[in-house]
This record gives C-alpha cells, structure tokens and sequence, in this order.
C-alpha cells in the first residue's frame, strides 16, 4: 500500500484513542484540498497490509483504527484486506472519504462494497473551504457527513467529542500536527514559540 503518513495513537481522529493511517494518492482533485501533498499515487512509502497489521497489534489501547486521504477508496482491494484483519481483534474502522456513500454505491464493485461492509463509521464528502464549519468534530466543513454502517457508533457518542487539535513532538525538536482546527495559526503561533524559547 501507498502510505502518506501512520499515527500510532492519537485522540483527534475520530472516537477514543485510534491508530491512523494517512493512505498516499488521489485523483479527485477537490479544489479546497489541504493535502495536496498526499495526490501523488508515487510519493509516500510502500507497506504491506501485513506490516501495518502488525503494528496496530502493537499498540496498545487503541479503540481502533482511522483511514485518511489522500483518498483510501484508491486502494480498496488493500483496505479491505486491513480491514478484515483489524475487525478481527475487535477494533472499530472510521474512514473518511471525498466521495459521497452514494456515488461509491452506485459504483457497483465489489470490492469497495467488501470494504464498506467493514467500516463503523463512513465520514464522506471532501473538504470544502466555501462551507468551512469546525463545529462538528474532526471535520472541516458542514457538507461532510457522518454514516453509521454499524451500531458502534452514533450522533450522542459522537457528540461527545470537540473539534481539536494534537502537537506530537518528537526527539529531535520536530513536530507534526493533526486533528482539524485553524493548522495555518496554530503553525505560525506554535513556530513562534519554539523561536521565543529558542527550542531547536
Ligand atoms: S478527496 Fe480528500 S485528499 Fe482527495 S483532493 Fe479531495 S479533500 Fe483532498
């Protein structure tokens, strides 16, 4: 599998603690992208379904586990495959997608049916700057929706949660950032900080 980029754990992308997996390519192009970097089908890097598997078996106290884009309905046959095995050891899947459940039904393909079938919670519709919301949690704007294809989740568990956003500091002085809010401010800010306290 292509992938962008794997949090381990994190509690901004979706419910509870979850194992997130940024796939790498997409061809849609929506014109709000914020992850542009993530289109191109040969960027990223290369892990088998097995790898990946064994390093969500080692996480400990996830809830389960989140796709992201770049657009993970590129690379359904894999997912699908992921998915089962995630499945089996009880861990929930939310996937966001840039399509819509009905366009990605009215494909008629099996395989991306296989993989809905696996999913708990479908988040569809890209990102759209004119329809900005962050009042829901982890969506930017108010034309994503959120399907329940099981009964894990719902909208009271879901309205539980708040938009927010995670700083994950590494070793090194480097920083990554995920979750959904204003990432434009809080990078200035946050760079403005470490200059302050002269953090390296
Ligand atoms: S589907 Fe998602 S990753 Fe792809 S262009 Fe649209 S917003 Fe960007």
């Amino acid at each position: 599998m292509r992938i962008y980029n794997i949090i381990k754990s994190t509690t901004v992308e979706g419910p509870g603690k979850r194992f997130c997996i940024w796939v790498q390519g997409c061809s849609k192009h929506c014109k709000s992208c914020f992850a542009k970097e993530t289109w191109d089908f040969d960027g990223g890097i290369e892990l088998s379904v097995e790898e990946i598997f064994a390093q969500i078996k080692e996480q400990k106290g996830i809830e389960g586990v989140t796709f992201l884009g770049g657009e993970p309905f590129e690379q359904v046959q894999e997912l699908a495959q992921l998915s089962k095995l995630v499945k089996s050891i009880g861990l929930s899947i939310v996937c966001f997608t840039g399509y819509t459940i009905d366009e990605l039904k009215n494909k008629n393909d099996k395989v991306i049916n296989k993989f809905i079938g696996y999913i708990d919670l479908l988040i569809d519709g890209g990102f759209e700057i004119e329809n900005l919301d962050y009042s829901r949690p982890w969506v930017g704007s108010s034309n994503q929706r959120f399907i329940y294809l099981t009964d894990r989740y719902n909208d009271k568990e879901v309205s539980k949660y708040k938009n927010k956003i995670e700083i994950h500091l590494d070793k090194n002085g480097g920083f990554e950032i995920n979750g959904m809010g204003n990432f434009k401010e809080l990078r200035d800010n946050f760079c403005l900080q470490l200059t302050k306290n002269n953090v390296k």
